[in-house]
């Protein structure tokens, strides 16, 4: 490990740092565990599509995620960092082995309202940060679309926001980080100090090291609103056309796609394009930016808890009434219109209704993304979309977004589009499901397109292979070797894509 540089690097070579008391215990539930097996515990994906029983502990410090290490190489038990266990898929469920739970981990360590640089435990959730850093008039640059992901797993799966096109994933935006190896040495990384294991452990699915602490920049706000164009598309060309030629005029855009709709329709919907507001001209500039003004609103229409929404929702989510959801989306939305909405609800959406996903029932939801080169996204989703309405198994909701490649190991973004479907899983679709997304995967590959890891529940070994290339794989094999000789770190999601 010698080629490694294990000293823990301060942060003297940034501007001053002053400590500041942020909120940064917002939902904090879990106490620490022993270092016992008293806490085999079931734990799901984000969709509750996936199960898995897993010895879970929380760790609170680098010594305790290192006790843990230990334990592993005892026991021979295999070792999985879980943030806040949203990713739609395997990615932090390791069946019968360890999962190390980081939600312990999540103090705000220092914040410099002057310069936008913040550093964290790996445990902060994108909630933490944003209600941190907005009212002093920062925002975080990449955000997903929830608030509730930890930056450990933002790292760990190198996020993409809506405004992908224009400023890269989260990882493009991390100063510094340090990271626990499972030998017990902690690596500082920089895009310039072991840049190669910057490069890998960003978009690493967890499995070089466990992030203990992250420095990120976050961007300059002058409003708490965002100005929000929103206009419709009538069928794919448009859809795809419009996201490219306007993606330069905005700083985020966005599509919805109504994928239940056939023929000329198909692949119809509504673009949002969004650009912060400039200097002055949000004359409350002051005032939006409080914590009370983005607040999303408990109730629906001022009447309905939120917190109940998801079951009124139930009965439209089969075929029937995600056509009629759609439809009235599409046809409400005709009319081009703009108007201004806080950050948090431009971004955070599917936050509004609290466990939604539990509205696809029992069963639970998966999401397949695909990310497309723009020479070949329209025929690809086409294909998709036409396939999915002839096995009877159509997505309820699309989104689209644009992208640019980066330079992470295990990159998922093109310079192209992606769609996000969503599917609901039932006992009776299940296996049809998992065909019909192990298919989409060929097409997509066909097309020269990604996956991400983040969401994709099917995609094998033998695709990952044939969509990351021999090359790439070995690189981070050699890496893995180098960070993890025991292969101690493995999750349900590593043992899926790299060893079947
Ligand atoms: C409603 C919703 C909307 C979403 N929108 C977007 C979006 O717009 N863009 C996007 O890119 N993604 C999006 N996602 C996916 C989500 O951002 C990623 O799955 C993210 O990784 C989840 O973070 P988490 O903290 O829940 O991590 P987990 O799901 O718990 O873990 C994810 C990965 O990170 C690893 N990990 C966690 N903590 C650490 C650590 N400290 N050190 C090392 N590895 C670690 C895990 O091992 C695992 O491989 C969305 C998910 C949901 C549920």
């Amino acid at each position: 490990m010698d080629h490694v540089d294990h000293s823990i690097h301060s942060v003297h070579h940034l501007p001053k740092i002053v400590h500041l008391a942020c909120p940064s215990r917002f939902e904090q539930d879990m106490t620490t565990m022993p270092l016992s097996f008293n806490t085999f515990t079931q734990l799901e994906n984000f969709g509750h599509s996936l199960r898995a029983s897993s010895y879970r502990f929380c760790p609170t410090n680098a010594d305790e995620i290192y006790a843990v290490f230990q334990l592993a190489k005892e026991t021979g038990l295999t070792v999985t960092t879980r943030g806040a266990g949203r990713s739609y898929n395997d990615a932090s469920l390791n069946g019968g082995g360890i999962v190390l739970d980081m939600s312990g981990m999540d103090q705000i360590l220092e914040w410099d309202s002057a310069s936008g640089l913040v550093r964290c435990e790996p445990g902060v959730t994108l909630k933490q940060l944003w209600q941190c850093v907005e009212p002093d008039g920062w925002w975080p640059p990449v955000v997903s679309g929830t608030m509730k992901t930890t930056l450990g797993g933002c790292l760990s799966a190198n996020i993409h926001g809506k405004n992908n096109f224009k400023v890269g994933p989260i990882g493009e935006h991390v100063l510094e980080f340090t990271a626990l190896l499972p030998m017990g040495a902690s690596v500082t990384c920089t895009p310039n100090k072991n840049a190669d294991l910057f490069y890998a452990m960003i978009s690493g699915l967890g499995m070089l090291g466990v992030f203990t602490s992250i420095t990120l920049m976050m961007k300059r706000i002058h409003s708490g609103l965002i100005a929000v164009d929103a206009r419709p598309v009538p069928n794919l060309n448009r859809h795809l056309s419009d996201l490219f030629e306007n993606a330069p005029h905005y700083d985020y855009i966005v599509g919805w796609l109504d994928t239940l709709v056939h023929g000329k329709s198909l692949g119809r919907g509504q673009i949002h394009g969004a650009r912060n507001l400039k200097e002055g001209e949000d004359p409350n500039a002051q005032q939006t930016m409080q914590l009370s003004y983005q607040h999303l609103p408990d109730r629906l229409f001022g009447v309905m808890p939120k917190s109940l929404l998801h079951y009124f929702m139930k009965p439209f989510v089969n075929n029937l009434g995600w056509w009629g959801v759609n439809t009235a989306k599409y046809v409400t939305a005709l009319r081009k219109h703009t108007f201004r909405q806080s950050h948090a609800e431009f971004h955070f959406l599917l936050d509004y209704v609290p466990n939604w996903e539990r509205s696809a029932g029992r069963g639970g939801l998966i999401q397949y993304q695909s990310f497309l080169p723009k020479e070949t996204a329209e025929d690809t989703w086409r294909e998709m979309i036409q396939l999915s309405h002839r096995r009877g198994l159509p997505s309820y909701l699309g989104v689209t977004k644009r992208h640019r490649p980066d330079k992470f190991l295990l990159t998922h973004a093109v310079d192209g589009f992606s769609l996000a479907m969503d599917f609901k899983v039932t006992n009776h679709n299940r296996a049809k499901l998992s065909q019909l997304l192990q298919e989409f995967d060929r097409i997509v590959l066909e097309g020269g397109g990604r996956f991400y890891f983040a969401k994709n529940s099917e995609t094998s070994a033998e695709s990952t292979r044939a969509f990351l290339g021999e090359e790439t794989i070995e690189k981070f094999k050699k890496l893995k070797k180098r960070c993890d000789p025991n292969h101690l770190l493995e999750s349900d999601l590593y043992r899926r894509i790299f060893c079947r």
